[in-house]
């Protein structure tokens, strides 16, 4: 339960993988958390682990394409200083030629119009925090398209304009906009979701690329943009794994 004592943080997408480092993390750093994902058995089983540790969370079940349910989400939230825009993912990985238009939109639909449901929606609230921040999660396949990235590639390019474009609206307002492109990160279920289980597939992706990141190491980035003095605006962070080009 929080609070009311601490600055607030909203993750989406914390049931798993960068999600619920960040979460973790930002718990660590004195922020209450509150843990939004589709798979509330995850958020709650970690709002506890957070809280058995001294730190402050929320659990809330919440689809960030729902536009209907993230507005009620906003309308109860109360105090707000963070939004870690992180729920997302890439379905399916095939060429522009065979990629199929429902992976696509799928795609589209949380990480695009996800990011801009959250954002829209808790505008108000991170503005009268006096101190807010949006931030990001795109990915390299925002900065550089690659073989088979297809609709991801499209996906995240889009989210990487809307962070800049935001951040130039936001200009003169007490609002901080950050955006954290990662590389290859051996997430719990990145992988698993992209590739549909297919190992092989998988594997392919990740050649060359022995140690990618962990999410905690992308936890650790977030926290340490987010933690800047509140005049320093970290626009754009690129984080891979030393082996991959
Ligand atoms: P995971 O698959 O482990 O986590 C994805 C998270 O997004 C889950 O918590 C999932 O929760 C949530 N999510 C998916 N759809 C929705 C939805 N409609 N509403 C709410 N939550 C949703 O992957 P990662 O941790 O790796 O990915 C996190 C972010 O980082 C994504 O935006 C991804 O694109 C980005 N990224 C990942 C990279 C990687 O190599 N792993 C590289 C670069 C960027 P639930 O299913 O419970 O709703």
């Amino acid at each position: 339960m929080g609070t009311g004592q601490h600055r607030v943080a909203v993750v989406t997408g914390a049931s798993s993988g960068i999600g619920a480092a960040t979460a973790r993390r930002l718990a660590a750093e004195g922020f209450e958390v509150v843990l939004t994902a589709r798979r509330t058995e995850r958020i709650e089983e970690l709002a506890k682990e957070i809280e058995s540790q001294g730190g402050a969370a929320r659990a809330i079940t919440l689809d960030v394409t729902d536009r209907a349910a993230v507005d009620a989400f906003a309308a109860a939230l109360g105090r707000i200083d963070v939004l870690v825009n992180n729920a997302g993912g890439a379905f399916g990985a095939e060429s522009v030629e065979q990629g199929d238009p429902a992976d696509w939109l799928a795609m589209y639909q949380v990480n695009v119009l996800g990011v801009l449901h959250m954002t829209q929606a808790l505008l108000p609230g991170l503005r009268q925090s006096g101190d807010g921040t949006v931030l990001i999660l795109s990915s390299t396949a925002a900065l550089a398209a690659y073989e088979g990235g297809g609709g991801y590639v499209a996906a995240k390019h889009a989210a990487h304009t809307i962070a800049a474009t935001l951040r130039l609206e936001l200009v003169g307002e007490p609002i901080r906009v950050i955006e954290i492109a990662p590389g290859m990160v051996k997430s719990e279920g990145f992988a698993v979701t992209r590739f549909r289980g297919d190992e092989a597939k998988a594997a392919a992706v990740y050649q060359g690329v022995s140690q990618p990141l962990t999410s905690e190491d992308i936890a650790d980035t977030v926290a340490w943009a987010i933690t800047r003095p509140s005049h320093v605006n970290i626009d754009l962070l690129v984080v891979r794994p030393r082996a991959q080009a």
